[in-house]
C-alpha cells in the first residue's frame, strides 16, 4: 500500500530511474535545480571559501562533539602523523620504496615501470588533456560579469560519433562538454566538431585553388535535435530549413504519438524535460546523426571552473589517428584522387604539396588525367 501511494505521489521533478544504472524518467532541469535550491541553504551551494574556524565550529555541532574532541581529532588525524622522514627533510613523493609491502605501492611500483618502458611517456593529446583540466579548476574570471551565477545548473554532455562510422560505434564519446542551464541547445550545436561540416563536396581536379571557398557548413545550416518527442530545428539563418518536417510527415501517415517543433536558439536547458542517461539525437548534414546523452545535472560548486566565457568547456574528447599523404608520410591528407594515373593506389591520399607538384606544372596547369576530391581527415580536430 505504502509503495503503491509513494509511487503515484512522486515528485516528477526529481530524478528517477527509469531502468536501474541506465536513464532516468523524465524530468524538467529548471524545475529539478528549484527543488535543490529550495532544500539548501544557500551557504550549501556558495562559492565563497568558508574560513577554517567557521568550518570547524559548524562541523563539530553537526558531529555532536565539544571543541576538545575536534581538536584532538584534528591531531591524530593530521597529515603529519603520517611522516616517516624527518621534519626538515622534503621527501620525494615520486620515489616508491623499494621492495614495498603495501598493496598501493606495489600497484604504483607497477604503474612506473611500465611507464618507464614506454618510448613516449606520455603523448601530447593527454599532455594537453592534462593541462586544460589544470587551468580550468576553481577558476575564477577576471570581470564580475563572467562569474557563474551561484545555484547555476551544470550538464555533463556525451557527444558521439555518427552513427553510420561502424568503427566508431563502439569508442568512447568522441566529446564531453559541460554547459550550464542557461544554454541554448544552438551553443552546444555550435560546440560539437563534427568532420560532415568541413566536408567541401565536388570533383576540383581542375581549379583546385577554388576548393575551400565551399564547406559544407557554411551551405547547409541546417540541423536539429530530438529531445522527449520534439525537434528542436536551427533556424537562425534565412537559409535554414525544418529539416524534422519529413520525419514528421511520416510519423503522421504512419499513426505514431504526434511529435512537436521547436527553434533550438530558443531553447535553454533550463527549459527541457529529459532523461539522464538516455541516447537523444543530433542531425545536420542532412543525415549525420550522432546520439547526445546528458549524464549528469547538477548544481555548479566553487570548485568548478566559474569563468562563463570558458563554456561550453570540453572535458574529454577522443583522438584518432589522422591519415597521411602517401607520398611524404608526413602531412595529413588533404586531397584523395581517382583514376590517377600518377597515384599507386586508387583512391590515393596527398597531402596539398604533394597533390600540387605531382599534378600540376609550374603555371598550375593540369597534367594528365584524374579526378581529385578535397578530402577533410577526421583528425582535423585533434
Ligand atoms: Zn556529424
Ligand atoms: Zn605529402
Amino acid at each position: 500500500m505504502a509503495a503503491a501511494k509513494s509511487s503515484t505521489d512522486r515528485n516528477a521533478n526529481i530524478p528517477d530511474y527509469e531502468y536501474t544504472d541506465v536513464n532516468t524518467k523524465p524530468f524538467h532541469i529548471g524545475s529539478f535545480r528549484n527543488e535543490w535550491l529550495n532544500r539548501l541553504k544557500p551557504s550549501n551551494y556558495s562559492f565563497q571559501q568558508e574560513d577554517e574556524d567557521t568550518f570547524d565550529a559548524k562541523f563539530a555541532k553537526d558531529m555532536g562533539i565539544g571543541a576538545d574532541t575536534l581538536a584532538a581529532l584534528k591531531t591524530i588525524c593530521s597529515l603529519d602523523s603520517l611522516r616517516c622522514h624527518p621534519d626538515d627533510q622534503e621527501p620525494d613523493t615520486d620515489v616508491v620504496p623499494p621492495d614495498p609491502t603495501l598493496q598501493t605501492l606495489i600497484q604504483r611500483k607497477k604503474r612506473q615501470d611500465y611507464k618507464a618502458s614506454l618510448k613516449v611517456s606520455k603523448n601530447r593529446h593527454d599532455l594537453y588533456a592534462d593541462e586544460l583540466e589544470r587551468l580550468t579548476f576553481s577558476r575564477r574570471p577576471e570581470a564580475v560579469a563572467d562569474m557563474i551565477p551561484e545555484g547555476e545548473i551544470i550538464l555533463t554532455i556525451n557527444v558521439y560519433y555518427p552513427a553510420i562510422t561502424e568503427k566508431f560505434n563502439y569508442v568512447r564519446p568522441h566529446m564531453t562538454l559541460l554547459m550550464t542551464g542557461s544554454h541554448s541547445l544552438a551553443e552546444l550545436r555550435d560546440a560539437i566538431c563534427c568532420v560532415s561540416d568541413l566536408q567541401v563536396c565536388g570533383e576540383f581536379s581542375n581549379t583546385p585553388d577554388m576548393a575551400p571557398d565551399f564547406i559544407s557548413k557554411d551551405h547547409y545550416k541546417s540541423a536539429f535535435f530530438f529531445f522527449e518527442g520534439v525537434f528542436y530545428n536551427d533556424m537562425r539563418f534565412p537559409e535554414c530549413q525544418d529539416i524534422s518536417m519529413t520525419t514528421i510527415e511520416w510519423t503522421k501517415a504512419c499513426s505514431f504519438p504526434p511529435y512537436r517543433q521547436a527553434k533550438m536558439e530558443d531553447t535553454r536547458f533550463e527549459d527541457l524535460t529529459v532523461k539522464v542517461g538516455f541516447p537523444y539525437l543530433y542531425c545536420h548534414q542532412g543525415d549525420c546523426e550522432h546520439l547526445v546523452i546528458i549524464t549528469d545535472v547538477r548544481l555548479t560548486h566553487k570548485n568548478d571552473c566559474l569563468d562563463k566565457k570558458l563554456y561550453p568547456l570540453l572535458t574529454h574528447k577522443h583522438r584518432v589517428l589522422t591519415q597521411k599523404c602517401s607520398v611524404c608520410h608526413v602531412y595529413i591528407g588533404r586531397w584523395f584522387t581517382t583514376n590517377d594515373q600518377f597515384a599507386p593506389s586508387d583512391p590515393c591520399l596527398f597531402c596539398d604539396k604533394c597533390f600540387r607538384m605531382l599534378h600540376y606544372d609550374a603555371e598550375g596547369n593540369k597534367l594528365g588525367d584524374f579526378l581529385a576530391y578535397p578530402y577533410v581527415d577526421r583528425g582535423a580536430f585533434n
